[in-house]
Formats: C-alpha cells, sequence, structure tokens
C-alpha cells in the first residue's frame, strides 16, 4: 500500500518570534508526504523549478518518497513567505510567488493511477480535481484547501468535493464555507456537500471528525515550546493518510488512532522550521508520543 500526494512543493521562508529562516523545503505536498513517509511508502505529484536545491531531493530520497510525479522545469520553484505573531496562532503571507505552478498541470505516471489512497494536500481545488480525474479506482480520497481557495475558486471547491470521500479544513475556513459560527453546525453542512468523513483542525486544540460513526475529539499533543507552526495541518493530514494506508480493517476502525498519528506527526513539525524536525525523527518517536497522547486522553 501506498499514498499518492498531491500538493504544493516549495520553498518557505518564515519568520516567527523564534527566528528567521529563508528558503525552507515546504510546500503542503512536502509537509504531507514527509509525515506519511514514517507509515508508508509515499508518491509525490508536484513541480519545482529548476532553482530548487538538490539537498532537498536528497531529504525527499531520505524519505524513500517516489519522485517520478516530481516535475522539474526551467524556471522559479514557488516561493511563500509568512510572518506569524507572538502567540504563533496568527500568520500574515507576506509573499506568494507562484513561479512554476503558473502553468503547472500535473500529469501522473501509469504506475501512480492505481493508487488507492490518495491526499489531494492544499493547491488550487481545479489541479487537486485534475489529478482524481486520472486515477482508476481509489479507494479512499481526502482533500484539504485553505481560505485563498474559498475566496477565489469557490466554484471549483464545490465541484471536488462531491467527488472525494474525506475533506479537512481548519476551523475559520469551516466557518467561512458555512457561515456557522458552532463547529458541529458547519459539519452537518459540510457533509450535504459531499465528503462522508469531514474533519475540523483546531490547531493546538486539536481536530474534530464527523462522519456516519458519529464524532470524534482527537487531541493535540501538547506541546511547551512551538518554534514554526507551518505545516503543522499538512503533517497531521498526511500522518493520517499514511497511518490509513496500512492499516488493515475499514476505514471507521482505524481512522480515529490515524487522527491520532496525524496530530503527533504534526507536533514533530512544529518543533523547528519548516521540515528540519520533523526529517529527524524517527517512527518509534512517533508511536512513543502516541502511546503518551493515549494516556493522556483516557478516562
Ligand atoms: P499550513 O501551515 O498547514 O497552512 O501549510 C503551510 C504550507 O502551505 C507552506 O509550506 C506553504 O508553502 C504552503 N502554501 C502557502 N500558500 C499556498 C498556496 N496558495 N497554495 C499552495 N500551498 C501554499
Amino acid at each position: 500500500m501506498s499514498v499518492l500526494i498531491v500538493g504544493s512543493t516549495a520553498l518557505d521562508s518564515i519568520k516567527t518570534p523564534k527566528g528567521e529562516n529563508p528558503r525552507l523545503l515546504g510546500g503542503s505536498a512536502s509537509h504531507a508526504a514527509v509525515a506519511a513517509s514514517f507509515f508508508a511508502p509515499v508518491k509525490l505529484v508536484g513541480i519545482v523549478g529548476k532553482d530548487f536545491p538538490k539537498r532537498y531531493v536528497d531529504l525527499y530520497r531520505k524519505h524513500k518518497i517516489d519522485l517520478s510525479g516530481l516535475q522539474v522545469v526551467e524556471g522559479k520553484t514557488f516561493h511563500w513567505s509568512g510572518e506569524y505573531e507572538v502567540n504563533m496562532n496568527n500568520r500574515r503571507t507576506l509573499a506568494t510567488d507562484l513561479g512554476v505552478f503558473e502553468t503547472f498541470s500535473p500529469k501522473l505516471p501509469a504506475l501512480y493511477q492505481k493508487s488507492d489512497y490518495v491526499l489531494l494536500a492544499n493547491i488550487a481545488p481545479s489541479l487537486q480535481s485534475h489529478v482524481l480525474d486520472q486515477m482508476r479506482r481509489p479507494k479512499f480520497v481526502v482533500a484539504d484547501t485553505m481560505d485563498l481557495w474559498l475566496n477565489i475558486a469557490l466554484p471549483d471547491l464545490l465541484k471536488l468535493l462531491k467527488r472525494v470521500d474525506g475533506f479537512v479544513l481548519n476551523d475559520s475556513e469551516a466557518r467561512q464555507l458555512t457561515k456557522e459560527d458552532n463547529v458541529v453546525a458547519a459539519l452537518k453542512k459540510i457533509h450535504k456537500l459531499g465528503p462522508k468523513y469531514v474533519i475540523v483542525k483546531k490547531g493546538e486544540h486539536g481536530a474534530i471528525l464527523s462522519s456516519s460513526a458519529g464524532l470524534f475529539l482527537s487531541p493535540a499533543f501538547p506541546l511547551a515550546h512551538v518554534v514554526d507552526p507551518t505545516g503543522a495541518g499538512d503533517s497531521f493530514v498526511g500522518g493520517m493518510m499514511g497511518y490509513l494506508s496500512t492499516a488493515k480493517g475499514s476505514i471507521d476502525s482505524n481512522i480515529r488512532r490515524a487522527m491520532v498519528c496525524g496530530s503527533v506527526a504534526a507536533s514533530f513539525c512544529c518543533e523547528g522550521f519548516g521540515l528540519k524536525f520533523t526529517t529527524r525523527i524517527t517512527r518509534k518517536a512517533i508511536d512513543e508520543r502516541v502511546k503518551h497522547l493515549e494516556k493522556l486522553a483516557r478516562f
């Protein structure tokens, strides 16, 4: 089993109260792919320019990420820069330079088209749909998004939602999409748009799942020191999909533990700039934190 992940492959320049780091390996697909790689083999779909540093390709390779779906073309790699306020919850985007993403048309290698588990990480919903068009019969497809697409590509996103099994978004996006302040009411409204599994992320307060099996509250791993939360949401959904793709049994019987694995992957992501911390951990470290969270949440 493997997970196919499409999304942004980027260079991120990030400023947080803990420091400033230019041109880190980033992008929704990079964070999700590294997190998923602790659980399952990953097939990456993305695009970078010729300026993409070789050491970042080596990092993907270290995580045994299949790069046959990564296009390397003339031009500049997508560059995003952002700055966090002191509380680390509020973030300001300083610049988004699309670079080679402006002309991106994902093309799936034949071997990718048969993947059972597909993560449409944050990227324009029309591109997410274009990837789905090329898939044979995936078992479980999950999409992530961001406020930008709710603002400028809502019709495309609504079309996509009719075709996916799961949808992951954060609480402010859920409010924006449904005009509901109450998260339970928002979850109900989002089901009506298509997805059977809806997950609303609430940052340091965890995530809530709604499905036909009911609601589930996944805790976030409590961290005393956050260095950079960029990519935490992508790591969450990447870890969740990685776990799901190798777990035996139904989605319903595995998705709760999968979310906890995702929460743990997200916690490691927050402990370093970009992917610096996540790329240094091991599966054993993840399993230990999952056990710890189990103890913290049991009652
Ligand atoms: P998160 O912190 O989970 O919201 O994800 C942060 C990642 O999203 C960064 O690594 C950025 O490179 C990436 N990103 C920022 N803006 C966009 C965009 N418009 N499309 C796709 N990815 C983006």
